[in-house]
């Protein structure tokens, strides 16, 4: 199993739509998806369709245990969506609480890579969402993932975020073995306005090294589909975003392909 987490310090950006259309392509190609929301707001789990004010199991119960996760309880959580190839860990609001309980007691960084490894013969691919700011779960996602996705959206205030999230990065990756590869995907590009040429142009001299070099546009399909409940790519197959979506999921299958020789 593959796992891919969505990540950036700055909300609105785009991260939630990146994970679901990601994990939408993958299961389009008859890949077994499992997509994991650790944003306690809970957009992921909404999108297909669970709230995340009335779930009284989430992957908030996969913390309550000391850090370790007792065999058969992530598998316990799963949830079915509205692609039958993609399976859900949801949020609830309850994961608010985290942040603030375990905190103090530490411990809790590998508490989902645990779950993963008892999900691993189930699924090709797992995409985790996470909230907008640096916490546990975040700590988790990081932990947890082989490769991360970093929308950046295209206008003036995203470059600080940005900053704040290489940051963080360059802190985590002194604490693991191997650096953990990124790559930032311009989103809500719009090629009208002076605010995404700018940045646009901005990253590719700051960053060309981890950016991807094209960008997701603003397509209205995608927020269309998120009140659908249905992937992208399921409600219109060919629309721009869609297609944008599509190269990106090829250049980070590239990635991840060249880089699993590199470890070989
Ligand atoms: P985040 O998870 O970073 O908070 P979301 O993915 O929820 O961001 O996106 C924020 C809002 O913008 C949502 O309403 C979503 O439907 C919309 N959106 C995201 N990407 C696009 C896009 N490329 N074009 C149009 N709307 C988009
Ligand atoms: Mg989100």
């Amino acid at each position: 199993m593959r796992v891919w987490a969505v990540a950036n310090q700055k909300g609105g950006v785009g991260k939630t739509t990146t994970a679901v259309a990601l994990a939408g392509l993958l299961a389009d190609q008859g890949k077994r998806v499992l997509v994991v929301d650790l944003d306690p707001h809970g957009s992921m789990t909404s999108y297909f369709g669970h709230d995340p004010d009335r779930l009284t199991s989430s992957v908030f119960n996969l913390f309550q245990h000391k850090g370790q996760v007792p065999a058969g309880l992530a598998a316990a959580l799963l949830l079915e969506t509205s692609h039958e190839q993609i399976s859900l860990l949801p949020s609830s609001t309850s994961l608010a609480t985290l942040e603030r309980q375990s905190a103090a007691q530490g411990g809790f960084g590998l508490v989902i890579s645990r779950a993963l490894e008892q999900l691993e013969s189930r699924f090709d691919f797992a995409i985790i969402d996470s909230p907008p700011l640096l916490g546990v779960s975040m700590i988790n996602a990081l932990a947890a993932c082989e490769q991360l996705v970093v929308p950046v959206q295209t206008e003036f205030l995203a470059l600080k975020g940005l900053e704040r999230m290489v940051h963080t990065l360059t802190m985590v990756n002194r604490s693991r073995k191997r650096a953990l590869p990124f790559t930032i995907v311009p989103t809500l590009f719009d090629r009208r306005t002076q605010a995404s040429l700018s940045t646009l142009r901005k990253l590719r001299n700051d960053y060309s090294e981890q950016l991807w070099q094209a960008y997701i546009p603003i397509d209205t399909k995608l927020r269309d589909a998120s009140l659908a409940g249905v992937v992208p790519s399921r409600l219109e197959a060919n629309s721009r975003g869609v297609l944008a979506y599509r190269a990106l999921l090829r250049y980070l299958l590239v990635q991840s392909l060249s880089r699993g020789r590199e470890v070989a």
